[in-house]
């Protein structure tokens, strides 16, 4: 089958964005390598991370862009966003201020972004469930609203990232179909 030759059907580039040390580089360590590192120093160089999954029997390449502490308010040029058929917009669900923001984000990448982009917001610490202080109902509201997908995830424990790619990648798969 066509999973199975090997060849690459698709590259979807998705970008992630958000303020910064909200997890979006963590998140992008435990969907492509599995990984995690809690003292992770500002992203390293690297543009973007792939891997390669299976839809609907066809092998999709996600190319996922990462920020390289660009995150200041417009730093983020629109080279980053070009060509980009997906979102992750990101914020921590211990810090207020991060979902804030997500409006401007938002604002940013409707700005630069092809329009029928996917976008999926992420509320990411779920493990410091202890310390939230953005209600999910507050960020659900919010992601309606804008008809965006939602989910909360953890790069720590694991929990909901494969999950919210999957998500994503799903979705801009049934909209080139
Ligand atoms: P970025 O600036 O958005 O790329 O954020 P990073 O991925 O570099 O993460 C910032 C800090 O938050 C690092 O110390 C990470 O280890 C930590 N971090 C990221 N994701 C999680 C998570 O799900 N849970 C917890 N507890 N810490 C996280
Ligand atoms: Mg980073």
């Amino acid at each position: 089958n066509a999973a199975s030759s090997g060849k690459v059907d698709y590259v979807f580039k998705v970008v992630l964005i958000g303020d910064s040390a909200v997890g979006k580089s963590q998140l992008l360590a435990r969907f492509t390598r599995d990984e995690f590192s809690l003292d992770s120093k500002a992203t390293i160089g690297v543009e973007f991370q792939t891997r390669t999954l299976v839809i609907d029997d066809k092998n999709i390449k996600a190319q996922i862009w990462d920020t390289a502490g660009q995150e200041r308010y417009r730093a983020v040029t629109s080279a980053y966003y070009r060509g980009a058929v997906g979102a992750m917009l990101v914020y921590d669900m211990t810090k207020r201020e991060s979902f804030d923001h997500i409006p401007r984000w938002l604002e940013e990448l409707r700005a630069h972004a092809d329009k029928n982009i996917v976008i999926i917001l992420i509320g990411n610490k779920t493990d410091l469930e202890d310390q939230r202080s953005v209600p999910m109902e507050d960020a659900k509201e919010f992601a309606e609203k804008e008809e965006l997908f939602f989910l909360e995830t953890s790069a720590l424990k694991s929990t909901n990232v494969e999950n919210s790619f999957n998500t994503l990648l799903t979705e801009i798969f049934n909209t080139v179909n």
